[in-house]
């Protein structure tokens, strides 16, 4: 299924034709914006110096502190009156930035989601629960255009309130949804204490699910959880938001839409390429945005490229699920852990349940509070020392450190909404 066949398979040399017209009309487009101004000035660089894609690597870096530190309107390439919505991040890594969107960068955004969900078959006669934060925030809004453009019906029910988001998909058929993997599993938990059996009682059959890192492990919870398949979902606010990368039918990897942005992964510390195939950093161009173009966007997303075609006809290369970001890195007692490595431990044990929270107290330890599963648990004070030993020690041989674990009952960890705070970080360091 397609929305846009032509688009979506062209050849790589067409491709890549479209690309390089475009990364020239976008540096011509920021010429005049004083910060890329001063950085051209600074190396030299003339608008005419892209002649290859390659020459990407001439442009300067853009990072989240140059976005906040141009905040609010310093990164305008068009005067403000051309501007049709603001957008902020949802700031989990600090202050917000500002976004900006001109009429055709709403469409575009829009466009890009609906090629995303139409690629796993929904089609205008699906109904579109849309459980992201409704707001600021790009996650919402993105997506129920992009939903609104297939021509589905769209209710726009938001996280949380799970009664009501039960009443919903039974009273209006919902048939997907889009939502934080945290809320997600949340979700799944409390159909299974009110009775409900998803496959039995309602109509889903997809979940969209991103916003934040998870796991294959958790992947697999959702869809028992809620008896649908799940589609990885990568976006950023500095590129539109949703729809940046979805997974198609074959779930293996996320198709990024290349006719709209330029990729690089490079080695964090050294700024230079990395092989095909090998982690690093993501760094993305936008190739069509008017209101706020950007080169060379340092995203701080961990990941890799999957150059070979994907089966289902489609030539824009995937991305690898993103394992963690380069600046949400936990050093305890100098190792390095990202939490999603904790996160596919926990997912993998039998009794537990899906909630979860890191905490770091003192500067050399860690503690890991983990729900058990509902039916975990049977009374057994040996059992549940023994169960958090085996934690304990399964985690040592992932992270390198054995973290104490405390098991509690279901239901007593904080639930989030939008995305999830996992990681509380109270060390003095
Ligand atoms: P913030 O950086 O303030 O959280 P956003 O709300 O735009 O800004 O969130 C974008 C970030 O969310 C991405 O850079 C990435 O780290 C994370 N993210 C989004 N979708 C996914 C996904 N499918 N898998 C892993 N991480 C994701
Ligand atoms: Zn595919």
């Amino acid at each position: 299924m397609f929305w846009d066949q032509q688009v979506e398979t062209a050849g790589r040399t067409e491709l890549e034709r479209l690309q390089l017209h475009r990364l020239q009309e976008t540096v011509r487009r920021v010429a005049h914006i004083p910060f890329y101004k001063q950085k051209f000035t600074e190396s030299g660089l003339k608008t005419g110096d892209i002649r290859s894609l390659d020459d990407v690597r001439r442009l300067p870096f853009t990072t989240s502190a140059d976005l906040r530190a141009n905040y609010p309107t310093g990164m305008l390439a068009v005067p403000l009156d051309d501007a049709l919505r603001l957008h902020t991040s949802s700031g989990t890594t600090g202050k917000p930035k500002a976004l900006f969107f001109s009429r055709k960068d709403v469409d575009n955004a829009a466009e890009l989601c609906a090629r995303s969900f139409v690629m796993t078959g929904v089609t205008k006669k699906d109904v579109f629960q849309n459980m992201m934060t409704y707001g600021l925030f790009t996650g919402a809004l993105v997506t129920h255009y992009g939903a609104e453009k297939v021509g589905c019906l769209v209710i726009p029910a938001g996280p949380g309130n799970s009664e009501r988001q039960l009443l919903l998909m039974q009273d209006f058929r919902t048939t997907f949804i889009h939502v934080t993997p945290s809320y997600a599993l949340y979700l799944a938990t409390f159909l299974e204490k009110h009775g409900i059996n998803p496959r039995r009682d309602l109509a889903l059959k997809k979940a969209f699910v991103g916003a934040e890192p998870y796991t294959e492990q958790t992947r697999l919870k959702i869809e028992q959880g809620l008896g649908l398949d799940v589609y990885n979902s990568y976006g950023l606010s500095e590129m539109n938001g949703p729809g940046v990368a979805f997974e198609c039918e074959r779930k293996n990897g996320m198709h990024l839409w290349e006719d709209h942005f330029l990729i690089e992964i490079i080695n964090p510390k050294t700024g230079e390429p990395v092989l095909d195939g090998e982690s690093g950093e993501l760094v993305m161009t936008t190739l069509c945005r008017e209101a706020m173009p950007l080169l060379r966007y340092r995203t701080r997303d961990i990941t890799s490229i999957i150059a070979e075609p994907c089966e289902c006809g489609r030539t824009h290369r995937r991305l690898n699920r993103i394992t963690g970001r380069s600046d949400y890195m936990l050093i305890v007692r100098g190792v390095n852990i990202y939490p999603q490595q904790v996160e596919r431990i926990l997912m993998s044990q039998p009794g537990i349940g899906s909630n979860y929270g890191i905490h770091l107290q003192v500067l050399y330890e860690m503690t890991g509070r983990v729900e058990l599963a509902q039916t975990g648990f049977d009374g057994q004070v040996e059992h549940l020392m023994s169960l958090q030993n085996h934690l304990a020690e399964k985690l040592r041989a992932e992270i390198l450190i054995k973290p104490q674990v405390r098991l509690v009952q279901p239901g007593t960890l904080p639930v989030s909404e939008g995305k999830a705070k996992r990681v509380v970080d109270n060390r003095k360091l």
